[in-house]
């Protein structure tokens, strides 16, 4: 094991990523030392790190979505060994507290912060990451597609799951379909038996989705997203409304084009000033939403269960992993920069010799 490492880090709020030789980190007592094999890049960490309160101290190496080769565990270490190639789940949760019990552990009140944003994540050639968080990749998956498992893939598993509970027949109109999580939503929801409108503002990505099998795809800088989804229903609306994106004017078209026992699903959503200063606040008609008895969900990623079964679809093939692009440790930044300008269809990885 060498003592030092190249770590991608940044050192301010909002700050650029810098490349860095630092110490390879010690596994404590629960933890286990992880030597990257890919780590997946998207606009979560890319808003992340421009939002005040996350980010516990600086520098800071983020990266959430990992996979590696376990190296060395802690003295009180039981369900990881060395030689065990692991992902990673996001959250710092209690694990003991009624929600983690019950496989809500998003909702978890003793919820400590984020992997890679409160401790160091996988921008870097190790990390040390609690090892309640790992979940073991299934043989036969890579570690490039296993570390889109972790969020990319996952997330929209829950969404699709657990939120929406789309069944077999129903329409589902996809907010930014192109983006590294909603372009699994576009397989998840099909694979759950719903047909995709998919919603982007990219042809480019927009082709990817029409190619994943959505039956309509619509750019709403070109045509009215609600007078389109409404006459590909047939004026009946859609039966779930998926936002990847969640600004105001999103938000309000979903509720504008859901149709009787519509869910409207929130997943994108960010802290005002987040994003430019500008609020995402909705307006609702309480009398629609009760007349048509309509459902709205905040969704928060997804349990460990969900993690692992991502992976389990990815084993067989049921969810393609997409990948666009891949980036050498030293490039995090340019990936970044790439993901803030809207330049990525579906994921981009960090991957390691
Ligand atoms: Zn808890």
């Amino acid at each position: 094991m060498p003592s030092t490492m190249k770590a991608m880090r940044i050192h301010e709020l909002g700050g650029p990523f810098q490349l860095d030789e630092v110490p390879v980190p010690a596994p404590g007592p629960n933890d286990a030392l992880i030597k990257l094999k890919a780590t997946g890049a998207g606009l979560t960490p890319v808003l992340m790190r421009r939002t005040p309160g996350l980010v516990d101290s600086y520098p800071r190496i983020m990266g959430h979505e990992i996979a590696g080769e376990v190296m060395e565990v802690g003295s009180e270490v039981e369900n990881v060994a060395p030689g065990d190639l692991v992902t990673c789940h996001f959250y710092l949760v209690c694990h003991v507290c009624n929600f983690c019990r019950s496989g809500r552990e998003t909702l978890c009140p003793d919820f400590k912060g984020y992997v890679g944003l409160v401790l160091d994540g996988g921008f870097a050639e190790y990390t040390v990451i609690p090892s309640l968080n790992l979940c073991k990749i299934p043989d036969g998956v890579s570690p490039l597609d296993a570390c889109l498992a972790a969020d990319a893939i996952c997330t929209p598993y829950h969404n699709c799951t657990a939120e929406a509970q789309i069944k077999p027949g129903e329409t589902v109109a996809i907010v930014g379909a192109g983006g590294g999580v909603a372009i699994h939503a576009v397989q998840m929801a099909q694979l759950c038996g719903g047909t995709v409108i998919g919603i982007d503002v990219s042809q480019k990505k927009l082709e990817m989705v029409a190619d994943l099998g959505a039956i309509a795809t619509i750019d709403p800088m070109k045509t009215d997203s609600v007078e389109e989804i409404m006459s590909l229903t047939e004026g009946r609306g859609v039966d779930h409304y998926i936002d990847y994106v969640s600004t105001k004017e999103t938000l309000e078209a979903g509720m504008a084009c859901l149709g009787r026992g519509g869910k409207l699903v929130i997943v994108g959503a960010r802290a005002p000033g987040a994003f430019g200063g500008i609020s995402p606040n909705f307006m609702v008609d309480p009398n629609k939403m009760l007349r048509m008895g309509q459902e709205i969900h905040g969704s928060r990623y997804c349990s460990m269960l969900e993690l692992r079964q991502s992976l389990e679809l990815v084993r067989r093939g049921q969810i393609k992993p997409i990948v666009t692009e891949t980036f050498p440790l030293e490039e995090t930044e340019t990936a970044f920069q790439k993901l803030q300008n809207n330049e990525i269809t579906g994921r981009a990885a960090v991957v390691f010799d």
